[in-house]
């Protein structure tokens, strides 16, 4: 029996994520929240934010950075808008972070999450190395609030990412693992990555997905509620343990459009995932 807690990805008023009523109708006493919108993030709010999680009985173990004018809506799209590799709002995003994660201290959470983006391959580049820069001048930021930065997987090998991992060299900077975002992008077997990023992974995803029937890496796999895809729901969990990891997991379900559907399939991950720890 393992002592995960599950969770659930949430936000306050604006975002991707369920709505705190939701959470707490289904009984979730952790979430990963994403960024609280601009006009949101002050002391005054954060009291308040504060005062309802309490109420509720909810922690956040992470709050994910989101930033205007970010699309998944292609993975092209996704490339040119998503994070801090697009150059043209690379500065101006990094001065943002630096706000939310302000923020984040005032909501007492410790763990930054953030899509960084499509990381450039050529680690000969100028631009490779001022992705690096921006990102060390991030964790540097982060580690005088006490907080480390957990980057979402799927936009690259997770051989990248470690290798990015050493090249910032903060020792505060992890992995926040979505195994369904692998195949999503179709980077492959999320367990045998999950094995290789093991001892990096800080938080994690329950999500799911079928591949794309067509050209993987430039056409998106098809979301789908966790345990009906291609990850294995439960090898996904008992690699988890294998790894060591021991923080929440956390449901992610993004389908806004029709919240009482995300309602009812969160209810059931949640059930599917208490039966897998029961047998671990
Ligand atoms: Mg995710």
């Amino acid at each position: 029996m393992s002592s995960w807690n599950v969770g659930v990805f949430a936000s306050i008023d604006a975002g991707l994520g369920v709505q705190l009523e939701v959470v707490r109708d289904l009984g979730i006493k952790t979430i990963q929240l994403h960024t609280p919108s601009k006009t949101s993030r002050t002391a005054k709010h954060a009291e308040e934010f504060n005062a309802k999680l309490s109420a509720y009985g909810i922690t956040i173990s992470t709050v994910f950075l989101g930033f205007e004018g970010e699309s998944y809506e292609s993975i092209k799209i996704t490339s040119e808008t998503v994070g801090f590799v697009p150059k043209a709002t690379r500065a101006s995003r990094l001065a943002e972070a630096f706000q939310i994660a302000d923020f984040a201290k005032l909501l007492n959470v410790d763990a930054i999450g953030s899509h960084i983006g499509f990381v450039p391959h050529d680690k000969t580049s100028a631009d490779y190395t001022d992705v690096v820069s921006t990102i060390r001048q991030l964790c540097e930021h982060l580690k005088q609030n006490g907080q480390t930065l957990h980057l979402e997987t799927g936009q690259e090998e997770v051989t990248a990412l470690r290798d990015f991992i050493g090249d910032v060299g903060t020792g505060n900077l992890f992995v926040n693992f979505d195994p369904a975002n692998l195949i999503l992008y179709g980077i492959g077997n999320p367990i045998g990555a999950l094995k290789t990023i093991g001892q990096w992974v800080r938080g994690v995803h329950c999500k799911d997905a079928v591949a794309t029937t067509g050209v993987p890496g430039v056409d998106w796999g098809a979301e789908v509620p966790f345990g009906k895809g291609q990850v294995d729901a439960e090898l996904f969990l008992q690699t988890l343990k294998e790894v060591g990891y021991t923080g929440p997991l956390t449901i992610e379900r993004e389908i806004p459009e029709d919240p009482l559907r995300q309602k009812e399939e969160i209810g059931q991950a949640i059930e599917l995932i208490n039966g897998i720890i029961s047998k671990l």
